[in-house]
C-alpha cells in the first residue's frame, strides 16, 4: 500500500488522469494472459519519457517495485505485479513518430499497437514483419521486451531482428538511447540487444527505432493433410532443404484439429495426423506462383493425403480459419490453458509431439498440441480447470516434464513467450549456472535495487 504523499507525486508527475487505484482499477491490471493473478498498489499511465524517467526516479527513492506493462497479453505472467508497486502501463504512449521511406524505419512509442503500426507502414508499401499472433493487442514494447515471434519469423526473423535502436528508462530514472538509423554499427557491447528479451527487469522502453522491408505484393497460401506426423515433419524439412523458404509453415497435430472441430464445426478432417498450412510471398507473382506449386509437390511426393492451393483472398482466408481458430477453441474446452512454447531441432518434432501425448496420457489432462513447424516452436496446451484442486496439482509435473522434452531433444524451453515467472525454476537446466550467474551479475549493476520487475526470469 503506497501512501497518499506518494500517489499525489506520482499525480503531479503525470496528471489526475494518469494514477489509477481504485480497487476496480487494479484488478484490471493485476492480470496477463495467463491464470496468474496479483494486484498492484497504483497503476501509472504516462505519456512521456520524461514522465517515466521521473515515475522511476521517484520508485527507486522510494523503493517501489515497477512494472512495465504494455496490454500484458504475455503468456509467462512476466507482467504480473506480485510485488504489488506501481503497473506502469506504456499504453497510452502509442504514437507512430517518423517513417521514414527512405532508410526505410519507423520510430514508434513502446505503447503503440503492432498490427497498427503495421497496417500504417503497409499503406505506404513497406511492411513490419514480426507477427504474433495477438499483434491485434500486444505492444511493440511488450514484443520487444518478450522477443516477440510469430508464424511469419521463419522466413523473415523475429521481432529483435527488427530492432535498429531503442529509448530506455533505466532503473535510476536515466534515459539511455542506444543504436540508430545507421545499418552497421559495432561501436561497443549491443545494448540493443541486451533489452530485447529483456521482459521489463533491466529498464522500461519507451521509444523503439524498427527496421521495415518491402512490403511482398503476392501471398499464396497451401494446406496439406498428412495421415502420419512423421511424412508431415519429413515434408518440413524437405521443403526446407529444397533451398525453399516460406513465408510460414505451421502445423497442427490432431489434438489440435480435434479441438478445432470440436468448436468451430469446419469440416476439418479427424483422421488425418497433422495437417500443414504453408504460404508463399514475395513481389514477383510468378515466382511466387512457382514456389507455391514446387512445395505442393514436395508435399505430394511425402505422403500428403490432400493438398490445396487456396486461388484467391477468399479461399485464402478458409485455409487460415481454422489456425486462427486454435486459441479460442481451446477456450471452450477447458476454462484454463497454459500456452507454452518450447522449441526443437525441426527433425525432431514428432518425437516431442510423441513424448508430449505420452505426458497427456500418464497424468489423463489433455495437451492441444501446433506450433511453427518451419523453425521447430512448438506450442502445447495443457487444458485444465483452475478451480479443480486434483487438476490444479498435476500441471507443475507436467509442465516440468514438457519442458523436461525440449531440452532432451536439445532445444530449449521457450521460443517466443520468454520466461516470465512460469519458466523461471528451469532456467538454470536449460543455460547452466554460469549464464544465469552472468545474467544476474547484469541485473544488479543495472538495477541494483532490484526495482525493475524483480522476481522475474532470474532464479
Ligand atoms: C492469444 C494470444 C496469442 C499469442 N501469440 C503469440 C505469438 O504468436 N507470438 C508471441 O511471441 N507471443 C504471442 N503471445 C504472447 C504475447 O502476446 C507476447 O508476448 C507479446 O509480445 C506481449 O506484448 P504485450 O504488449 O501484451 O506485453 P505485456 O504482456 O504487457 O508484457 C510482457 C513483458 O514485457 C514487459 N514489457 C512490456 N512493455 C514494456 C516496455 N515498454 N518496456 C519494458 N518492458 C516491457 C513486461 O514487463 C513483461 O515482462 C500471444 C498471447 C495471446 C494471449
Amino acid at each position: 500500500m503506497l501512501s497518499q504523499a506518494i500517489i499525489k507525486q506520482l499525480r503531479d508527475i503525470v496528471g489526475r488522469d494518469g494514477v489509477l487505484d481504485s480497487p476496480e482499477d487494479l484488478v484490471a491490471y493485476s492480470i496477463d494472459g495467463t491464470f496468474a493473478e496479483h494486484r498492484p498498489d497504483v497503476v501509472v499511465l504516462p505519456t512521456t519519457t520524461d514522465q517515466v524517467s521521473r515515475v522511476v526516479a521517484l520508485a527507486g527513492h522510494e523503493r517501489i517495485p515497477v512494472v512495465p506493462r504494455g496490454m500484458a497479453s504475455g503468456l509467462a505472467a512476466a507482467s504480473v505485479p506480485f510485488s504489488g508497486g506501481i503497473a506502469l502501463s506504456l499504453t497510452r504512449m502509442n504514437r507512430i513518430l517518423e517513417i521514414d521511406q527512405e532508410n526505410r524505419t519507423v520510430l514508434v512509442e513502446a505503447g503503440v499497437i503492432t498490427a497498427e503500426l503495421q497496417a500504417e507502414v503497409e499503406k505506404r508499401g513497406l511492411f513490419y514483419p514480426p507477427d504474433p499472433s495477438s499483434n491485434r493487442h500486444s505492444t511493440i514494447g511488450g514484443n520487444i521486451a518478450c522477443n516477440a515471434g510469430g508464424p511469419r519469423c521463419l522466413k523473415y526473423g523475429v521481432t529483435g531482428d527488427y530492432v535498429m535502436g531503442l529509448t530506455v528508462v533505466l532503473p535510476d530514472g536515466q534515459v539511455l538511447h542506444t543504436g540508430g538509423k545507421a545499418i552497421k554499427n559495432v561501436v561497443g557491447y549491443d545494448l540493443t540487444s541486451l533489452f530485447v528479451g529483456s521482459e521489463g527487469t533491466l529498464g522500461v522502453i519507451t521509444e523503439a527505432l524498427l527496421k521495415l522491408v518491402a512490403r511482398p505484393r503476392f501471398v499464396r497460401t497451401a494446406r496439406a493433410e498428412f495421415t502420419s506426423l512423421d511424412d508431415a515433419s519429413r515434408t518440413v524439412n524437405a521443403v526446407l532443404s529444397a533451398g525453399i523458404v516460406p513465408a510460414t509453415l505451421e502445423l497442427m497435430d490432431e489434438t489440435a484439429i480435434a479441438c478445432i472441430e470440436e468448436a468451430m464445426h469446419l469440416g476439418l478432417p479427424l483422421d488425418v495426423e497433422a495437417i500443414l498450412i504453408i504460404e508463399s510471398d514475395g513481389s514477383d507473382e510468378e515466382a511466387v506462383i512457382r514456389e507455391i506449386e514446387a512445395i505442393a509437390r514436395i508435399c505430394w511426393e511425402h505422403g500428403a493425403r490432400q493438398v490445396n492451393v487456396a486461388r484467391d483472398e477468399q479461399e485464402r482466408d478458409r485455409l487460415w480459419k481454422a489456425r486462427r481458430s486454435v486459441s479460442p477453441s481451446l477456450a471452450r474446452k477447458a476454462p484454463n490453458k497454459l500456452g507454452e512454447d518450447i522449441t526443437v531441432p525441426r527433425s525432431a518434432i514428432p518425437e516431442a509431439i510423441r513424448r508430449i501425448k505420452a505426458i497427456s496420457a500418464k497424468y489423463e489432462q489433455p495437451i492441444v498440441i501446433f506450433g511453427h513447424a518451419g523453425d521447430g516452436n512448438l506450442h502445447p496446451n495443457i487444458l485444465f480447470d483452475k478451480r479443480d484442486p486434483e487438476q490444479w496439482a498435476k500441471i507443475e509435473p507436467m509442465v516440468g516434464e514438457v519442458f523436461g522434452v525440449a531440452l532432451n531433444l536439445g532445444g530449449t524451453l521457450s521460443g517466443e513467450h520468454g520466461v516470465g515467472v512460469l519458466k523461471r525454476p528451469y532456467m538454470e537446466q536449460a543455460l547452466g549456472p554460469l549464464s544465469v550467474e552472468v545474467q544476474q551479475r547484469i541485473k544488479q549493476v543495472l538495477d541494483p535495487l532490484n526495482i525493475m520487475n524483480p522476481g522475474k526470469v532470474l532464479p
